[in-house]
């Protein structure tokens, strides 16, 4: 007894002398309902960041103490939830297409005709002028918008707007035109184009197969190498912008990425999120050796541009029915699904790879597609010795049971990405049935078997918005809500694992769970503050809730304003 109470009162005695006795903080965040992430100390309530690093978790009082006039920069968090940076473990990230006109969540249909105006102003007569991410079920009116909302701010230019799930598009009348689309035009088998009920006339909608008719007509700009370079390094700033403003301050891309570019981006000060790149999975050891002077260059050591994981295809996706299943498709006997490559070479990558050191990431969505990667793993393991490889199957979509287990058995991480399950769930039980589809996005029955789970979002499949994994996480419900439990409802996690499998998961999945993923004395001080209370609002508003600051490396990279 006496023991607990010494050991207790020299923990308390530390914790203020880290909070005391220092220099003064160059950023303190104050009355904030802090979630660490970190079980020695899993609340607080204010943080004091030195530098790069985190140097004090504590109450308000003792954090107000290392601030000092003119030094330090005070965040008053009024209460508000103060969580570790989000990681996405799983990222295609790049530049994006800055004239790309972004309709995501749009709820007003007006925003289609403002936006596209703007863009015409800026474009030249006949450029294709492209945009998309609209879903007409958020618009207030809940109808299919029309050609109506473009036409008079777009008559010199083709304008094709996708919906959010690609099988959809608005089109203008200039495109109609060029496309020869009339209200006579024979609709191709598989397609629609949306007629007006009363005048018959298309609406400017086009779905699925009929999208194939179109013709834009567009005179194609021709840019200089000088304008070309311009235009991607304009579509990294984008991207970046979006990361930093969704809270995203850790970045692990699948495969490859340009490493001079983020350099660049780096040297120049704005990389605002940290990047982790990875190489193709091959068994060729000449290449290996060459992603080897790649790794040393952008060693595990560093924080902000990293060599990540070499990745690897096993199979295809249930959506297009090429996961690669133990037995035939529910809807299409003829089919199991599609194997990259025959199992036997895929293991040699695998083993060869592994016994170099590198961490390997598959792509691994079917059943027998994820049996395969476990067993290529646990083939590395006989073969090259047990380390702490921490491989990684990414997606880990659909599990028989027997292979639940050997994810901790094995020390394989499960990188997945919950809003798949919210976009997929539609047709995924008609696709492999009942039976099967209670081992299909298991993060529940994951987590339960003690494997080591790390979140994302495959972005830009799915929006690079934490939130909305978040909210798929804890609901596994349509983004518009539903009644009822949601989707296999066994498999839904608390919001605090959900948080848990996006910060200190993802950092444990690339090994930094050191220095990253938790509110902690010594970390990486990157950091969020949101506007809304995930752990007290209704389910509907998860999606909606937004991020006040981004904190990155110390350094305030987004505020909203909202004070
Ligand atoms: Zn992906």
């Amino acid at each position: 007894m006496n023991n607990i109470i010494i050991s207790l009162s020299v923990a308390g005695m530390i914790l203020t002398a880290s909070c005391s006795g220092q220099e003064a903080a160059d950023l303190i965040i104050i009355n904030g309902k802090v979630l660490t992430v970190d079980d020695e100390n899993p609340s607080s309530e204010a943080i004091a960041v030195k530098g790069e690093k985190i140097i004090c978790v504590g109450t308000s009082g003792e954090v107000k103490r290392m601030a000092e006039e003119g030094i330090t920069t005070v965040i008053d968090a009024g209460g508000r939830l103060v969580l570790p940076g989000f990681n996405d473990a799983h990222v295609h990230f790049g530049p994006l297409d800055p004239d790309y006109i972004e309709l995501r969540y749009t709820t007003d249909p007006s925003v289609f005709t403002e936006k596209v105006k703007a863009h015409v102003a800026k474009s030249k007569p006949g450029r294709l002028i492209r945009g998309g991410h609209w879903e007409h079920e958020m618009l207030t009116d809940k109808k299919w918008p029309s050609k109506e909302l473009i036409d008079k701010v777009s008559p010199d230019n083709p304008v094709i707007l996708t919906r959010a799930d690609g099988h959809s598009v608005l089109v203008n009348s200039y495109v109609l035109k060029a496309s020869g689309i009339t209200s006579k035009t024979k609709v191709p088998f598989g397609g629609e184009i949306q007629k007006d009920p009363a005048t018959g006339e298309p609406t400017g909608i086009i779905k699925e197969n009929a999208m194939d008719l179109i013709k834009t007509g567009e005179i194609v700009a021709v840019l200089s190498e000088k304008e070309e370079k311009e235009k991607i390094w304009q579509g990294y700033l984008m991207a970046l912008k979006e990361a930093r403003e969704l809270g995203v301050t850790s970045i692990q891309i699948p495969g490859w990425g340009d490493f001079d570019a983020y350099e660049k981006l780096r040297a120049t000060g704005n990389l605002t999120s940290r990047i982790d790149i990875g190489e193709p999975l091959t068994g060729d050891s000449q290449k290996l050796n060459k992603y080897l002077e790649t790794a040393n260059k952008y060693p595990g050591e560093g924080n902000w541009i990293r060599f990540g994981y070499l990745k690897a295809f096993i199979d295809g996706t249930i959506g297009s029915g090429t996961a690669l299943m133990f037995e035939p498709f529910a809807d299409n006997s003829n089919t199991s699904g599609l194997a990259m490559m025959p199992y036997e070479e895929f293991e040699k990558m695998v083993v060869a790879a592994d016994k170099m050191g590198f961490q390997i990431g598959v792509h691994s969505i079917g059943d027998k597609g994820n049996n395969w990667t476990l067993n290529a793993f646990q083939k590395a393991r006989e073969l090259n010795g047990i380390r702490d490889s921490r491989h990684r199957n990414e997606h880990a979509q659909t599990l028989a049971p027997p292979d639940i287990p050997r994810f901790a058995e094995l020390g394989v991480v499960a990188s997945m990405q919950p809003t798949h399950c919210i976009s997929d769930k539609k047709f995924v039980t008609k696709r492999i049935g009942e039976e099967r589809a209670k081992g299909a996005y298991a993060w529940k029955s994951l987590a339960d078997a003690g494997a080591k789970i790390a979140f994302g979002t495959d972005y830009q499949v799915e929006p690079l918005n934490p939130m909305e994994g978040l909210y798929a996480s804890v609901t596994r419900k349509e983004r518009l809500g539903e009644e009822g439990e949601g989707w296999h409802p066994e498999q839904k996690i608390s919001m605090a694992d959900a948080i848990r499998y996006y910060t200190i998961g993802a950092a444990y999945a690339q090994f930094m769970e050191d220095r990253k993923g938790m509110i902690k004395t010594g970390y990486l001080a990157d950091i969020v503050i949101t506007d809304k209370d995930l752990f007290t609002i209704p389910e509907n508003e998860i999606m909606q809730t937004k991020v006040d600051y981004t904190i990155v490396g110390g350094k305030v990279v987004y505020s909203s304003g909202n004070k």
